[in-house]
């Protein structure tokens, strides 16, 4: 039987992994390893009986007695912190969803292909602050990662049989979020709960927010660049309000290799469990007749800013990814506590990037785990100091 984990089980993604390992067989078809959550501890306790779960791990040391508790008389491990995430990591497993969110996402996703699984990568925040140094150690350990957003899963299968030195551009498109419409003049004034309500997508309430100010998809050209390897000047992003075509393939001919499908990331986290092989999956199916006709519109780098610090941040390499990342978690929360204002965010973010390349040059090449941590700390310690000079 197949082992897993599920990184992030109680989330968003977590819970699409689950439905499908459920649907696949549940504890008859799978040997479940690990599962982690947070604070949601009655329901990764229920996730890790349905799948009988070797340990169960929530990243809060004080829930660990909730934690006993549930699982009491099960036989299930209980645990909790960091380390016991890692320890959860080190179990051998073959297939590993990485689903938490932010860069807390990293290290078990390290430690899970150091052990030679196969990394489902749902985390997108892994390679936009160490992809360099996470595919080198998938590389090293003869590991694999999968991807699993469903642009990257998209670009893909659209290459499965193809030849990369064929590849002209590959194009990932963006919904546009919840305020693509809003006159200019208004996004200054965007609250939380305006920001939070995506048109196609059900998500976690970060991803859902940075789709509005297209962090998330300035984080996907990162992600692409890192995952398909080709030059950040043949990746472009599409605004697509209707999100049926995920991606799109350029070659040199002139074929584009284009990816539908209804917006249900069970597609792309069904692809990566059942790679290579293509299983059933309970998503719908698309009626293009009924949908009529599909709309697409270069983004507006002056509503979304977000699309031009990351060419910058590609541009600069080094540890400019991983100060990207922790600027826009830092501004993200900012937002969400009502410190700043929605297009503080991508102030907030490069302000940041200029104060770390003042101080220590975003170009320095990354050598280690540690100093990616490091950096990510020094980052956000930086955007926080900028945050009181950050009102707009
Ligand atoms: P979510 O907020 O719904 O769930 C996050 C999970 O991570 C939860 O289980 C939570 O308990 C856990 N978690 C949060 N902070 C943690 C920490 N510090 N340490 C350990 N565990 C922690 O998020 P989501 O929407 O499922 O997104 C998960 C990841 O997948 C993100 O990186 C996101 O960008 C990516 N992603 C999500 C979608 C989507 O449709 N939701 C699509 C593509 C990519
Ligand atoms: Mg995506």
């Amino acid at each position: 039987m197949r082992k897993v984990s599920v990184f992030g089980a109680t989330g968003s993604i977590g819970e699409n992994t689950f439905d499908l390992l459920q649907r696949q067989g549940g504890r008859e078809a799978f040997c479940t390893v690990a599962l982690t959550g947070g604070r949601n501890v009655a329901r990764l306790a229920a996730q890790a009986r349905a799948l009988g779960a070797e340990v169960a791990v929530t990243a809060h040391e004080d829930c660990l007695a909730e934690l006993r508790a549930a699982l009491a008389g099960s036989g299930i491990e209980a645990a909790a912190g960091a380390e016991a995430l890692l320890e959860a990591a080190d179990r051998p497993a073959d297939w590993v969803m990485s689903a938490i969110v932010g860069a807390a996402g990293l290290a078990p996703g390290f430690r899970a292909l150091a052990q030679g699984a196969t990394l489902a990568l749902a985390n997108k925040e892994s390679l936009v602050t160490a992809g360099p140094l996470l595919l080198a150690e998938s590389a090293r350990h003869g590991a694999r990662i999968l991807p699993v957003d469903s642009e990257h899963s998209a670009v893909f299968q659209a290459l499965v049989g193809e030849d990369m030195a064929a590849v002209e551009r590959i194009i990932i498109t963006a919904s546009g979020g919840a305020l693509r419409d809003w006159p200019l003049d208004q996004l200054a004034q965007a609250s939380v709960a305006d920001a939070s309500r995506h048109p196609n997508w059900s998500m976690g309430q970060r991803i859902t927010i940075d789709s509005a100010s297209m962090f998330n998809k300035a984080m996907e050209l990162i992600e692409t660049r890192e995952y398909f390897g080709v030059e950040p000047g043949k990746i472009e992003v599409l605004v697509h309000p209707e999100s049926i075509v995920h991606a799109l393939v350029g070659f040199r001919d002139g074929a584009l290799m284009a990816h539908m499908g209804a917006p249900d990331m069970r597609h792309a986290i069904g692809y990566a469990l059942n790679w290579p092989q293509r299983t059933a999956l309970p998503v719908a199916r698309l009626d293009l007749a009924a949908l009529g006709k599909l709309s697409f519109a270069a983004p507006d780098e002056v509503r979304w800013p977000a699309l031009r610090i990351a060419r910058e941040v590609m541009a600069a390499q080094g540890i400019a990814g991983t100060v990207f990342n922790a600027a826009k978690e830092v501004a993200l929360d900012a937002f969400i506590a009502g410190q700043i204002g929605f297009l503080g965010m991508s102030t907030l973010v490069e302000r940041t990037l200029a104060q770390m390349e003042a101080q220590v040059g975003l170009g320095k090449a990354v050598e280690s785990l540690d100093m990616i941590l490091q950096t990510d700390a020094e980052a956000r310690a930086q955007a926080r100091l900028l945050i009181g000079h950050n009102k707009d």
